[in-house]
């Protein structure tokens, strides 16, 4: 049963604070005008709903903005979730409003008691958002766009203005064309936005049809929602946003060149793009304290820790504990570039011999995802995978491997690197976008992973050769493990960055 509190539904502005809003709305943006309010907007935010980085990422922004001293917001849409049944909540509006002919009514929920250390809003739909999944419905489009209008909708009668609203990704993608161009929210017109892209592959493309679900707005305005010929929400807040962020600035180098089809529009409007590197949330990802392992590790007792931890997972997976084990983490998707795996496993058993153990988690493409299992035939306790989503086993991979393949053709930052790295376990990453910025090859001055050109298999394998290698020099191995534990890829200074990109925006 959800829990629901009633007591908040007041008036319409105390619908819209909440008791708890004012209070440092009034404390720090009275007494000192440099504090922000920003409000995030996005499909994810970690725990409450996650598919990939960008809940990671939304989960971890507003902690840190508010420990900077501002007033970072995270609205979302209400899916059915354990955190939605876990958690308690209180309704501060609920308002009425239309998607073209399709008239229906909307209900934000407020989090009661802070408990992810900012104020969290959900979004219920009924019928339209209230799903077990995120993603991949037939009518993600109506949904998502039904949540942008109800959002902008709900902001629209707010007694107050944000400092900024900041939306991730094309299911948000339409709101700063929304909040400037549609004439019944005309007054949001001066309140900035800021579009952070975190994969441009998917741009949510929409046919012109679906135009009459948009509230009224100038006619002559229709080429900002436009990309050939389609509704293209990405590219629509990349021109409509004041300002555009990606995930790292390689990935934002990279757009210009291959963005699925918006290199014009990325080089076009390059001089509104930043690239700012992700951080990890190291409250969530610090081996000395993660809840999810049972045998916690720290920079010092990381080779003890860490053969703990493989030990229960070789257990688990029926592997041998004395091989090197790679593992794989992701959406078993083509911009991973997860097909050509099971390729690189049997070449690496072929010519390198049964000298290592792989174990792959992941759920995507079912035509990869039979590949992996069509493979465990073949193991001789040194092959399993895991198809499907599994938070806790991530975290026990990312503590009991000794390395982590990440052949990705396509990676805008890339989290896993990092979480592998904070947990002593050898990224082999290849050459582009955010992994290009974090790892360096073991063979460049100051280096610790492994870095290789291509997606492909000659190259992957030729990694892993290079990896059983480094695996045998136990000394050498221990000290680039205790080099990446040390380094440092905290939010602290990418919240900065935005900090400052917020401010140029007053
Ligand atoms: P992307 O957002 O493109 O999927 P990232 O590297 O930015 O890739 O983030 C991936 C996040 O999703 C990491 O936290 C990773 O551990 C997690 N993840 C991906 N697939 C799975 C899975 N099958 N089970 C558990 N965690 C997963």
């Amino acid at each position: 049963m959800l829990k629901v509190k009633r007591k908040a539904i007041t008036k319409n502005y105390l619908l819209f604070f909440g008791v708890s809003n004012i209070l440092p709305i009034f404390s720090h943006k009275s007494f000192n005008p440099k504090f922000m309010e920003i409000i995030h907007v996005s499909a994810e935010c970690y725990p409450v709903a996650k598919a990939g980085g960008l809940g990671d990422v939304v989960g971890a922004i507003p902690k840190y903005l508010n420990e900077a001293g501002h007033i970072a917001k995270v609205v979302m849409p209400m899916y059915r979730t354990k955190f939605l049944q876990n958690n308690e909540w209180e309704v501060v509006h609920k308002g009425s409003t239309n998607m073209g002919d399709y008239f229906f009514d909307y209900t934000v929920i407020k989090e009661a008691t802070n408990k992810l250390g900012f104020d969290l809003y959900l979004i219920d739909i009924y019928g339209l958002l209230d799903r077990d999944k995120i993603y991949g419905y037939d009518d993600d489009s109506n949904r998502f766009t039904a949540f942008q209008i109800a959002f902008v909708d709900w902001l629209s009668v707010w007694l107050h203005r944000p400092d900024v609203v900041h939306v991730h990704d094309h299911h948000t993608g339409l709101i700063p064309f929304m909040m400037k161009y549609c004439y019944r929210y005309k007054h949001l017109a001066t309140v900035p936005t800021v579009f952070t892209i975190h994969n441009a592959q998917y741009q949510g493309w929409m046919g012109w049809n679906n135009s009459v679900w948009l509230p009224p707005y100038d006619t002559w305005k229709t080429g900002l929602l436009d990309w050939q010929d389609t509704i293209n929400p990405l590219a629509s807040a990349v021109k409509c946003a004041d300002r555009v962020t990606t995930v790292s600035e390689s990935y934002m180098e990279e757009l210009r060149y291959m963005s699925n089809g918006l290199e014009a529009l990325f080089e076009y409007e390059r001089g509104k793009c930043t690239g700012i590197l992700n951080g990890i949330d190291a409250k969530v990802w610090d081996p000395a304290v993660d809840t999810y392992i049972k045998d916690d590790y720290s920079v010092k007792t990381v080779d003890e820790g860490k053969l703990k931890n493989k030990t229960r997972l070789c257990e688990q997976f029926g592997l041998d504990v004395e091989k090197p084990l790679f593992v794989f983490i992701g959406r078993l998707v083509g911009e991973k570039a997860a097909d050509i795996l099971p390729a690189v496993i049997g070449d690496s058993f072929y010519y390198i011999g049964r000298r290592m153990n792989f174990l792959i988690l992941g759920s995507g493409d079912p035509a990869v995802e039979a590949d992996f299992n069509g493979l465990m035939p073949i193991s001789q306790g040194d092959y399993s995978c895991y198809i499907g989503y599994n938070e806790a086993l991530s975290h026990l991979m990312y503590a009991g491997a000794d390395f982590l393949l990440m052949p990705s053709r396509v990676e805008p930052c890339g989290l896993n690197q990092m979480y592998s790295m904070r947990y002593g376990t050898v990224p082999m990453v290849r050459n582009t976008g955010g992994l290009r910025d974090t790892v360096i090859d073991i063979a460049a001055p100051g280096g610790y992973g492994i870095v290789f050109e291509n997606a492909s298999v000659g190259d992957v394998s030729h990694a892993v050769w290079r990896a059983v290698n480094m695996y045998q020099n136990k000394e050498q191995f221990s000290a680039s493990r205790k080099q990446m534990m040390n380094l440092d890829f905290s939010w602290e200074k990418s919240i900065q960055q935005y900090i400052t990109l917020y401010q140029s925006l007053k």
